[in-house]
């Protein structure tokens, strides 16, 4: 064996003693980050529609999130009551946040839906909204509604809420109108958006 093939198994096996370690019941952790994200649709939003956003999904993540990522559909639920403004056709973002509770830190529910969605944000009542989080709570929601014709690209909303909820990252602090946590101020940009910039990858 040469010096090179060596020299890659040595940092192949340290690079695994990085990863996972045994805690104390024994059982293989992996110290990277890591979680799975339940993708938890709302009523109106099939199973069978997420499963063909999963393989995209999944890959990005990958692609620009460093750690492990177990991407897993929940079956659909219904709204929460009290969540729905019939007078705009829009469901609170934040009633619906509050009901999706999890206990795990290594747990992330990200709730989808077809329908408008909307938060007190940019100091308007109700404004609409494309995706909104609790921060470092690992809950978020997400909807294809604005996105029009565009609705194949609901992972990439989907990646910039987890970077809110999971990582707490906050909006691309470089305004990169190709970084996925570029704040949308009303309009994304989601055809053009390709990648988390260097600030914002982890
Ligand atoms: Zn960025
Ligand atoms: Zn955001």
């Amino acid at each position: 064996m040469n010096r090179t093939a060596v020299k890659q198994i040595i940092i192949l096996c340290l690079s695994l003693v990085l990863v996972c370690c045994k805690n104390s019941s024994g059982k293989v952790e992996c110290l990277c980050p890591h979680a799975t994200i339940c993708l938890q649709p709302y009523e109106g939003f099939s199973k069978e529609e997420v499963e063909k956003i999963l393989p995209i999904l999944q890959e990005k993540l990958e692609e620009n999130v460093y750690g492990m990522w177990n991407v897993k559909i929940n079956d659909p639920i219904e709204f929460p009551k009290h969540s729905y403004i019939s007078s705009m056709n829009r469901y609170k973002g934040i009633s619906l946040l509050n009901n999706l509770k999890t206990n795990s830190k290594d747990t992330v529910i990200i709730g989808l839906t077809h329908s408008d969605l909307c938060a007190d944000v940019h100091n308007k009542k109700n404004y609409g909204i494309v995706g909104y989080s609790l921060v470092n709570r690992n809950v978020s929601i997400v909807s294809d509604k604005r996105l029009k014709d565009k609705r194949m690209m609901i992972w990439k909303p989907i990646i910039h809420e987890f970077m809110h909820s999971f990582f707490g990252k906050p909006h691309c602090p470089n305004d990169d109108p190709k970084c996925f946590l570029k704040d949308a101020k009303g309009k994304g940009n989601f055809e053009i958006q390709d990648y988390l910039c260097n600030s914002c990858r982890m």
